[in-house]
C-alpha cells in the first residue's frame, strides 16, 4: 500500500485525465500538490476528494522527508504537479531519489505531456531527440548553452515563456543558424496551433503569439551524415 504514484495530469484539455490516474487519485491517502489551489480545481472537476498538502521547489526537501514519513505510515501518496507530469520542468526528482533510496515503490501514472505532443506533430525527425526544458532566462547564459547545443545531431525540444519567445528564437537564429523548426502552442486546447517553417519564418509570427509554448528545432545537420572518412578504410577492406 505505501507507494509514491507519479500522476500526470492534463496541460489544458481536462478530459485527458486517464481513468486509472483518477482512480488513483481518488484511492490515495494524500495527494502532494505544487500548488494546492490549482490541484483542488481539477480534483473538484473529478468530484474527488482526497487530502491535499502542497510539494514545491520551495519546499521540497522538507516536504520529500515528510512524505517518506507518511509512506513509513503505511499511507500512499499521489504526486501531481500544475500540468503534465510532475518531474518534467516541475518539481518531483528529489522526492522521487528519497523515495527509492527509503526502499518504497516509485509508480508511474501515465498521462499528458507537452514535449512529447509537441514532438509528434512537429514534423521534425523524433528520434533522437534531447529535451532541454527551459533556457537560462540571463540572456548571456542563454546564448552560452546555445552554443553547447549547436553541434548536437538531436532534434532539440525547449520549453518556453510567451515573454521571452521572441529574445529566444533570435538567440536560437544568432547562434544555431537558420533551421526547421516548430511551435507548438495551446496544446490540446481550443485554440491549439503549430508553426513550422525555419526560424527566421516562425519568429515573426511567433513574436505575435501568447499562450503556453514547446520550441522544436531540428539537431545539427552536418553531424548526421555518415562520416566518410572514417568509412573509408573500412570499404576499401571489403573491396580488397
Ligand atoms: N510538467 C509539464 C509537462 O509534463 O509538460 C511541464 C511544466 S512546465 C512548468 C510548463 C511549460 O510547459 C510551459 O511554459 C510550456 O512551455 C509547456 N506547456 C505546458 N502546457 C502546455 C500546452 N498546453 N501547450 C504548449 N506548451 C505547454
Amino acid at each position: 500500500r505505501a507507494t509514491l504514484y507519479i500522476v500526470a495530469t492534463p496541460i489544458g484539455n481536462l478530459s485527458e485525465l486517464t481513468p486509472r490516474a483518477k482512480e488513483i487519485l481518488e484511492n490515495a491517502d494524500v495527494i502532494a500538490a505544487e500548488d494546492t489551489r490549482n490541484t483542488m480545481k481539477l480534483l473538484s472537476h473529478f468530484q474527488i476528494d482526497t487530502r491535499l498538502i502542497a510539494h514545491h521547489k520551495f519546499n521540497e526537501s522538507a516536504s520529500s522527508k515528510g512524505i517518506v514519513s507518511l509512506l513509513r505510515e503505511g499511507k500512499s501518496v499521489a504526486v501531481v504537479s500544475d500540468a503534465g507530469y510532475p518531474l518534467i520542468s516541475d518539481p518531483g526528482s528529489e522526492l522521487v531519489q528519497e523515495v527509492i533510496e527509503a526502499g518504497y515503490p516509485v509508480v508511474p501514472v501515465s498521462g499528458s505531456n507537452a514535449m512529447l505532443n509537441a514532438l509528434v506533430a512537429s514534423g521534425l525527425s523524433p528520434q533522437p531527440f534531447l529535451f532541454y526544458g527551459f533556457l537560462p532566462s540571463n540572456e548571456r547564459q542563454r546564448i552560452r548553452e546555445l552554443q553547447t547545443l549547436k553541434h548536437y545531431p538531436m532534434t532539440l525540444v525547449f520549453y518556453e515563456a510567451p515573454h521571452r519567445i521572441e529574445k529566444m528564437l533570435n538567440n536560437c537564429l544568432e547562434v544555431l543558424g537558420d533551421r526547421p523548426m516548430c511551435l507548438a502552442r495551446e496544446l490540446t486546447k481550443k485554440h491549439e496551433e503549430f508553426l513550422r517553417g525555419t526560424i527566421q519564418e516562425v519568429l515573426p509570427v511567433a513574436a505575435t503569439r501568447k499562450g503556453e509554448m514547446v520550441v522544436i528545432i531540428a539537431g545539427d545537420e552536418e553531424k548526421k551524415a555518415p562520416d566518410v572518412t572514417q568509412a573509408m578504410p573500412l570499404i576499401k577492406e571489403h573491396i580488397q
